[in-house]
């Protein structure tokens, strides 16, 4: 079944964001793809597509490392009815994550939905789980991160082959280091 994991591998995950606004909400975005990519989702798809923001976060993976990539999604529903594995909604309105969250560690390969401004209705019901961070509206940001790190924990370090900077952690300061001569760290 493409839905179970095997061995105890860590599920795959992928990330749908719709209702993305080129121009009005690059930043938000952004943050939405930059979280995807650090709780280790490999990729994000995009409804309306943007090739600037999928570019700019290109290049982030690029200095940091890892496969992740912004693709487009033209028909977002035919992505989600297409998807071999579960399909999770994220929204206020869902079942608590802390009732989900036992189901969801035992899923193979995930594509996590989050909104934007106004979500279509049709979702509700193409996806397999409506899942709530807290029965109050906050962020598409937050929520993911939240549930990714709830249901995932966080992304193994292999997640970001070649990168060309790596931070090492500080209880104080802070230490990158360049892994590649070409790149300085900042
Ligand atoms: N009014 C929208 C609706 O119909 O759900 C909410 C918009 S909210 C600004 C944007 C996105 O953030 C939502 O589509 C959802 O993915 C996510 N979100 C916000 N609050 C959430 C919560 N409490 N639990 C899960 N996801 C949430």
């Amino acid at each position: 079944m493409p839905g179970r994991p095997r061995n105890g591998a860590r599920p795959r995950l992928t990330v749908l964001r719709i209702g993305h606004r080129p121009g009005r909400d690059p930043r938000l975005t952004t943050h939405v793809a930059l979280t995807a990519r650090a709780f280790g989702a490999e990729r994000m798809y995009l409804h309306p597509p943007d090739p600037s923001l999928a570019h700019r976060i290109a290049s982030v993976a690029r200095r940091w490392g890892g496969g992740f990539q912004v693709l487009p999604a033209d028909d977002w529903r035919r992505l989600v009815r297409d998807h071999r594995g579960h399909v999770v909604h994220l929204t206020m309105y869902g079942e608590p994550l802390d009732r989900a969250v036992s189901r969801l560690r035992g899923l193979g390969s995930v594509l996590v939905v989050v909104g934007g401004a106004k979500v279509p209705p049709a979702l509700f019901e193409l996806a397999d789980f409506n899942v709530a961070v807290g029965a109050q509206p906050h962020s598409e940001v937050a929520a993911l991160a939240v549930f990714a790190d709830r249901v995932f924990g966080p992304a193994p370090i292999a997640r970001f082959r070649h990168a060309r900077r790596r931070i090492v952690p500080q209880p104080h300061g802070k230490r990158v280091i360049a892994l590649d001569a070409a790149e300085s760290p900042s």
